[in-house]
């Protein structure tokens, strides 16, 4: 039985949060670090220090020994380096201490993350900084209690050689270029505008000891080899099914461990596939949402096998069933609480409305592949366009009220007369848009959902920062220039009218409503000339091309360098993932699979004998020897090939992208040849003699 547990009391008491601070600071300290937070700036040293010793008492009150600047390198996934709070001793006594300095700095070895070339041109030392609008947190596992401070990484030079930085940088584009749109519409109140992001979680849970007995799950993540179970999804029966005991008991110590975090775990259910599940928080501002996310990721992994668990983030753990994606709802609100994507209630509020819209429409439109980008990993290029997530061209799904509002637009007067001082935009009001309309479009990459827009395409394992940091800067991109061109209206209401017809007008091709993984989708979109994009090598190059640079550049959000290092990190990264895969596609074909079937075949060949010898019909076990031995064959020799292939991969010259190219086109290739033999002999050979547990088993036996 689990213990009760009170969330008010438990909420956030392992975060340094507001409270705390305010608890623990002087006052003026206190105010002064919550302007500097407000306002996104460095913090001043001269309050560090009091700041880093408030929070170290406040840490080791609570039990603990060390602190870790707490970062997220371009692996995607986070990086600490721990240090105990031990000064020099006095006298053969323990000193606790940390420093204004250590706290705002910390030096790390950049050489031993990604940096895509940053590194060879500069200086291998990286530093990490304090990001004081995000927290710093208590983690308590077996291994002790630390301090963990959130930090951004970036070179010696200062180029950002992590997920954080451009993200930081993003907001504030976004927020400078839809503040000036809100001035133009009269807001004289809002300060800046937030990021408002709530990334819903999909995963799987396996039982552990199964997990430990399948070499590509421990090494890659997912299945390489695998036949279908006699079961999967086809009856919907798992899908917001009841939560099995086990995994409840998973769930609640998460949940606990996450509420302690300040965590808004709100959501969770079992998916669509036998064995997935969905966790999804309460949003919040997209720098904390991005580092919560990253908790989540970890706490499952670490949590479940307290459970005897393994939890597996993997976009596509097995072939055939549903893979697990992030859906990342995101809106701008202001700081006083009002979502921009909100349809409002008045004719004036509802141009607002459309002219937000109209920046989103024209941003996906115009970046269609940087967005894709954003949510391109080897692991994602299994699930996107399989017919079950999104599908890999981008598209917008409105829905029919909007659409028939833009058509009203397009085809209405344009009028300048203001009515009681207010706007007239083609249509007086919108009708009010119910968040739960009837038809939600499942199959979209990037709904509008009521008051917000769902991005589902990111993959479930990555972070959520590069979804962010692209969304916030395609929409600032086109807020400045629509702000640009509005401020210098002479009819700010026929300028208004006239801009969002003719974004309309100009970007509806981006729009489609229908479904998005039939097969005449994919000739529409083509036919509108809309990317298809299906695989994330072939995604990478929007990280290089002009338009790209220029506005990342326009923004400062990322330099032609750091843009480069970041094409130049995916390469590397989808060779070093495809590599590992296959290499462990041959380990397991030659050390289990084919072993098990040569011992295998050899038994079925004395059952032959002795059945011929005993007189009898023995044309099922020769039926079966010889189909167990074809099998057997190809299997051996599509190992040999992809041994040859891979073997030819590792010692390709040449640039990353040609070797990124070279491993989809014929060391993936081969990968998916050697399975289909190993796929079928599973089927063929007795159960007791299958060197690792079937999809069936791992699916089912929780
Ligand atoms: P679904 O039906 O896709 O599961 P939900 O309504 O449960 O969608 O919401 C999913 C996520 O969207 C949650 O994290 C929720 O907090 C978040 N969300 C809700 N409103 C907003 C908003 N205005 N901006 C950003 N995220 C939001
Ligand atoms: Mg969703």
């Amino acid at each position: 039985m689990n213990e009760k547990v009170s969330v008010p009391g438990i909420f956030g008491i392992n975060v340094f949060n507001d409270a705390m601070m305010r608890d623990h600071l002087p006052k003026q300290v206190y105010q002064e670090l919550k302007n500097t937070i407000e306002r996104g700036e460095m913090l001043n040293s001269s309050i560090a220090d009091i700041i880093a010793n408030a929070m170290k008492d406040w840490a080791i009150e609570r039990g603990a020994t060390h602190y870790t600047h707490w970062f997220q390198p371009m692996t995607g996934i986070t990086a600490e380096k721990h240090d105990s709070f031990l000064a020099p001793p006095s006298s053969g006594r323990a000193i606790m201490e940390f420093s204004g300095k250590e706290l705002i700095k910390g030096e790390s070895d950049a050489s031993s993350f990604p940096s895509g070339g940053l590194r060879a041109t500069f200086e291998a030392r990286g530093y990490t900084a304090w990001d004081c609008t995000s927290p710093a947190f208590l983690r308590e596992d077996a291994g002790g209690v630390t301090l963990y401070i959130p930090t951004a990484f970036c070179s010696y030079t200062g180029e950002a050689l992590d997920k954080k930085t451009p993200l930081l940088r993003s907001m504030e584009a976004v927020s400078k270029q839809a503040m000036r749109i809100l001035r133009l519409f009269g807001n004289t109140t809002a300060k800046k505008i937030n990021v408002c992001c709530g990334a819903e979680q999909e995963y799987f849970l396996i039982d552990r000891e199964l997990y430990n007995q399948r070499k590509d799950l421990i090494f890659t993540g997912r299945t390489l080899f695998g036949a279908a179970p006699p079961k999967g999804q086809e009856l919907d029966d798992h899908y917001f099914g009841s939560i099995k005991e086990r995994i409840a008991c998973f769930m609640h110590e998460l949940n606990v461990e996450l509420w302690k975090l300040g965590v808004p775990a709100k959501t969770q259910h079992n998916e669509v596939a036998p064995a997935q599940h969905e966790l999804a928080p309460i949003y919040d501002d997209c720098n904390q949402a991005t580092d919560h996310n990253q908790l989540i990721m970890e706490a499952m992994k670490r949590i479940a096998s307290h459970h005897g668990l393994a939890c597996l983030l993997h976009e596509k753990p097995f072939a055939g069933v549903n893979g697990s994606g992030k859906h990342n709802n995101w809106s701008l609100s202001t700081d006083d609480g009002q979502n921009l994507l909100d349809p409002g209630k008045t004719p004036h509020e509802n141009a607002q409305f459309l002219v937000f819209l109209c920046a989103i429409i024209k941003g996906v439109d115009e970046h269609a592949e940087l967005l894709r980008l954003s949510a391109a990993s080897p692991g994602n290029d299994h699930r996107l366009g399989s017919q079950e997530a999104p599908p890999a061209i981008i598209s917008i799904f409105l829905g029919d009220q909007l659409v028939d509002i833009f058509d009203q637009i397009e085809h209405g007067e344009a009028t300048s007369s203001s009515q009681g001082g207010r706007m007239r935009v083609g249509v007086n009001t919108l009708p009010d848009l119910k968040r739960d309309a009837t038809d939600r479009n499942r199959t979209s990459p990037f709904a509008f959902t009521g008051n917000k827009f769902e991005f589902r395409m990111p993959p479930s394992s990555g972070s959520i920062s590069g979804p962010n940091f692209t969304l916030n800067t395609i929409v600032a991109d086109v807020l400045m220039e629509f702000a640009n061109e509005l401020e210098k209206a002479e009819d700010f209401n026929i300028a208004v009218h006239e801009l969002i017809r003719r974004t309309y007008v100009e970007h509806k091709r981006i729009l489609f409503d229908g479904n998005g993984y039939s097969q005449e989708w994919i000739q529409e979109a083509e036919r509108r000339g809309l990317p298809n994009i299906t695989n994330s090598v072939d995604a990478v190059e929007a990280f290089v091309s002009e338009k790209t640079m220029r506005l990342f550049g326009r923004h400062n959000v990322l330099s032609k360098l750091e843009l480069q290092s970041r094409a130049e990190i995916r390469y590397e990264a989808y060779v070093k993932q495809i590599n590992i895969e296959a290499r462990t596609m041959i380990d397991i074909a030659s050390k289990q699979i084919r072993p098990a079937v040569v011992k295998y075949a050899g038994t079925v060949a004395r059952s032959l004998a002795a059945v011929q010898t005993a007189g009898c019909d023995a044309s099922v076990e020769r039926e079966l020897l010889e189909e167990i031995n074809a099998n057997l064959k190809l299997l051996h020799e599509r190992l040999k090939m992809l041994t040859e292939i891979t073997e030819q991969a590792s010692m390709l010259k040449g640039d990353s992208k040609s070797q990124a190219l070279f491993y989809r086109d014929y060391v993936f290739a081969a990968m998916n040849d050697l399975r289909e033999p190993a796929d079928r002999l599973e089927m063929l050979v007795d159960e007791d003699v299958w060197p690792f547990p079937t999809y069936g088993e791992l699916l089912y036996n929780i």
